[in-house]
């Protein structure tokens, strides 16, 4: 099979003109068959990879509903995110187990619908200053052992877990849990200084950066700055249109290159449903538009999927092949699995998205399978 006549991504060149072949559900270098797809006109990248979103369609991973999960996984196909990474929300620890749990079996059992390549712990280490929409009462100091009755629990699936560095133990946490996971700096009140020690201790990755963190000020650089000066951190960017604004999105590709910009969804349930009224983590969210809400006006979570953040900050100024990187290269490398996912070189699985003009999906194919 090879799709023909469209503009590829290509890790070094940006975009190129060339033919992607794939054998079975593997890119290879040239094709054997005669099966074309046309995608003259078209822009042809790699299946993307979300690290962080809460669910869609009804569906939060938070729920722990092996069916649940399971739409969650086809709607992210759907729209060409071919890998998943989903998040849980803070939790008391039962139902974080039953979480990680439902995950294993998911993928023990090799459903169809999108590849999930890991779990994102996002709660329940966090700050109670900066909880944005976690539930307060169920926080907890963080703690590698129930970090690690919870990897053990998801048969290794963990890639993520999220801490508030300035939290009582959180250095130490970091030592031990960046041995095996990624850890990302979350929901904190943590100051320049504070924020330096978590990355100089293992942490590689902000959590939605600028989000439930203080700002970048000129006498108080905070977790962003410390970002910036610790080169080997990601950062994860939601650009929904909501939570950041297009020339902070723009800002944010200049300070820390495409290389180093990890776009996420965020979203929660909502996704590809009708405004009105949503559980998130237990709170109650009222979902108008792209806005998401608690009643004190908090926002919590989004409803725009990857590929439509993706489209989002081209929109804002962000060339194509920066945003691509964003949401398919770095992704990928932010949880383990780019040796096989991410980019369109021969040997990687053939998961491979084709945009419009206008950036809409027109084709998905799926370890070799067109699903869309
Ligand atoms: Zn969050």
């Amino acid at each position: 099979m090879k799709i023909s006549g469209g503009k590829v991504f290509d890790l070094a060149k940006g975009f190129v003109e060339r033919d992607v072949c794939f054998d079975g559900a593997l890119l290879t270098p040239d094709s054997r068959d005669e099966k074309t797809y046309d995608a003259s006109g078209c822009w042809v990248i790699p299946g993307l990879t979300d690290v962080h979103f809460h669910g869609c369609r009804g569906a939060d991973l938070s729920d722990a509903d092996p069916e649940g999960l399971q739409t969650m996984a086809e709607y992210e196909l759907s729209r060409g995110v071919t890998q998943i990474c989903p998040a849980g929300m803070t939790l008391l620890e039962d139902r974080l187990m039953e979480v990680c749990r439902t995950a294993a079996a998911h993928r023990r059992k090799n459903r169809p619908g999108a590849d999930l390549v890991g779990v994102n712990l996002e709660g329940p280490f966090l700050s109670l200053a900066k909880k944005g929409a976690q539930n307060g009462d169920w926080l907890h100091a963080p703690d590698a052992a129930m970090l690690r009755r919870l990897m053990e629990a998801a048969e290794g699936l963990v890639k993520l877990v999220s801490v508030a560095p300035e939290e009582p133990g959180a250095l130490d946490f970091i030592r031990e849990a960046s041995e095996e996971v990624g850890v990302s700096v979350a929901h904190t009140t943590a100051d320049y200084d504070t924020a330096v020690e978590a990355f100089r201790a293992g942490a590689r990755q902000v959590t939605h950066l600028f989000n439930a963190m203080p700002g970048f000020t000129h006498r108080a650089p905070g977790v962003v700055g410390a970002a910036l000066d610790s080169p080997w951190s990601r950062v994860e960017l939601i650009s929904d249109g909501v939570h950041i604004h297009p020339a902070v999105v723009r800002a944010t590709f200049k300070m820390f290159g495409p290389d180093r910009v990890v776009l996420i969804s965020d979203t929660m349930r909502a996704a590809g449903m009708t405004d009105g009224k949503y559980d998130l983590g237990g709170q109650e969210v009222t979902v108008k538009g792209p806005l998401a809400t608690l009643a004190d006006g908090t926002i919590a979570g989004s409803v725009t999927d990857l590929m439509a953040c993706m489209r989002n900050a081209v929109s804002f100024g962000i060339p194509l092949a920066d945003a691509v990187r964003a949401a398919a290269v770095n992704p990928a490398q932010a949880v383990g699995v780019f040796d096989r996912v991410g980019s369109l070189e021969p040997g990687k699985r053939a998961n491979v998205v084709v945009l419009d003009r206008d950036l809409g999906v027109k084709a998905v194919f799926f370890k070799g399978r067109q699903v869309v």
